[in-house]
């Protein structure tokens, strides 16, 4: 029974979905400006494991992500420049050129990082007549005004606006200090269609009825879910910062036309953080949220530029219950990397141990029961090392359980390599020394000469054929 966290009851209820076996996923996508950081892509790794849960559960996922690819703003209030037309103008080349690169980037990150992609992509810029669409058909409702800026909102009008973030909104209006678009009558109002500025073309920009410009954020989200899922669906999920603003924005406008709820399940990431100071002297409560600006930008590639598998950080990733805010580290990552070298030395020679085996029912129901407690990923993979160390299993039986559980785990056990040894003339020769030293009995030289070996990675093995060399984890 799949129970998962609701961020609208603010409950682990146990998941039902609208039509028999089958689930509509929208998860919000990336915005196409920079690369992912790796907070970015936390939260798709918590989508992923989802995603693999229901499909295990056996549920035909219709799994959307679109493209923010214009119409983000630097800020929530719609103030500021599109993060679309900063990043072009970073680099010196085209919006356009700028969201394609970045999202093939996404792409080969996702797929470094064994993420599935969803069964549709949709950008925003090839959406807009839905768009435009969904904010005349507000209009026709009365939930719209114009002012100079553009088409907004406006949030008094519904009565339960906020509701999934159980906002507060006569205590923003009264906290409020500075009206930041002029015009704008509630604080909580937002752009849906946003006017380009007087006298200046964009670069992303298209006619409307009411004037040239371009689509706001939510807007996007909530019209192509509508189009690939309809108007009620299952489970719309994304960071926990989309909460306040750009889900209850979506919710606003999509309930505002249908009059009915939108979607039954919300589901939020916890975020990525870094420590402040240093890694030493931290309090665990001092940290700042991962962003794509500044020194706190980390990327996938800089992770592999470090000599880091991608896997390491999936793993690292689902070390963390997905609701738990999660700190990053080197030293903390290095963990990850020693766990997961270890586990895929495991996995190697589990493979090799030969014969059809069978899985475990008991380990398996462990690991499913976890990933069934709203995707309870830190009790799978301890599931998941209960089968590795469980000597009362065959060999064959164990590495069968471990395929089971690679289906939501996506390490790839099956194309697991052993790391190949290289003894270049050097390890030769030390081994060689050692073989000299235990003759004559000098065990003190013999254990440093080992010791030193296995610093670089090589574990001396005694048979008796000779010495073996192997390779080690204890990196
Ligand atoms: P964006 O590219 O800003 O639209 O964000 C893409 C996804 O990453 C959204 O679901 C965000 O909620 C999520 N996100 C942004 N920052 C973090 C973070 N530091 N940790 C985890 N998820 C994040
Ligand atoms: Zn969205």
């Amino acid at each position: 029974m799949l129970r998962l966290y609701n961020t609208m009851t603010r409950s682990v209820d146990q998941f039902r979905p609208i039509e028999e076996g089958k689930v509509g996923l929208y998860a919000c996508g990336l915005t196409v400006y920079n690369y992912a950081h790796i907070g970015n892509l936390r939260t798709y790794v918590f989508e992923d494991v989802l995603r693999r849960v229901l499909a295990l559960d056996g549920y035909e996922v219709k799994h959307v992500m679109n493209v923010t690819d214009v119409g983000h703003l630097v800020s929530d209030a719609d103030t500021g420049e599109d993060k679309m037309e900063v990043g072009s103008q970073r680099e010196g080349r085209s919006a356009w050129e700028l969201a394609d690169f970045y999202f093939e980037a996404f792409r080969k990150d996702m797929a470094r990082l064994s993420l599935l992609e969803p069964d549709i992509w949709c950008k925003a810029t090839e959406h807009i007549e839905e768009q435009i669409e969904l904010v005349r058909g507000l209009e026709e409702r009365g939930f719209t005004y114009t002012i100079d800026d553009g088409v907004y909102f406006d949030t008094s009008r519904l009565k339960d606006y906020g509701k999934l973030a159980r906002l507060d909104v006569e205590g923003l209006e009264a906290g409020a200090r500075i009206e930041t678009v002029p015009g704008k009558r509630n604080i909580t109002d937002f752009a849906l269609w946003k006017l380009s500025p007087g006298g200046q073309k964009r670069q992303m920009e298209w006619e409307s009825p009411w004037g040239v410009g371009f689509p706001g954020w939510h807007i996007e989200c909530a019209a192509m879910s509508v189009k690939y899922l309809g108007d009620h669906f299952d489970i719309h999920c994304g960071g926990i910062d989309h909460i306040p603003v750009h889900h209850t924005n979506e919710i606003a406008e999509v309930e505002a036309l249908t009059g009915k709820t939108w979607v039954n399940w919300w589901m939020h990431g916890a975020w990525l953080v870094l420590p402040t100071g240093e890694e030493d002297e931290r309090e665990e409560s001092e940290s700042v949220k991962m962003a794509k600006s500044g020194e706190n930008f980390i990327t996938l590639d800089l992770l592999i530029d470090r000599g880091y598998d991608p896997l390491v950080y999936r793993y690292f990733c689902l070390n963390a219950h997905y609701r738990s805010p999660l700190t990053f580290t080197w030293r903390a990552l290095d963990g990850a990397a020693n766990a997961y070298e270890r586990l895929k030395n495991r996995v190697v020679e589990l493979k090799g141990s030969g014969g059809a085996g069978s899985v475990s029912e008991s380990h398996y129901a462990a690991f499913r029961d976890a990933l069934e407690d709203d995707l309870n990923t830190p009790r799978a993979l301890a599931a998941m090392w209960g089968v590795v160390r469980d000597e009362n299993l065959s060999g064959a039986d164990r590495y069968a359980t471990l395929l089971a559980m690679d289906e939501v785990l996506a390490f790839g056990f099956e194309k697991m390599e052993a790391p190949e040894v290289v003894v270049d003339e050097e390890v030769e020769r030390m081994i060689r020394e050692r073989d000299e030293a235990r003759r004559r009995k000098d065990y003190a030289t013999a254990d440093r000469i080992r010791a030193e070996l296995l610093e670089r990675g090589l574990l001396l093995e005694d048979t008796p054929e000779g010495t073996k060399v192997k390779p080690c984890s204890s990196r």
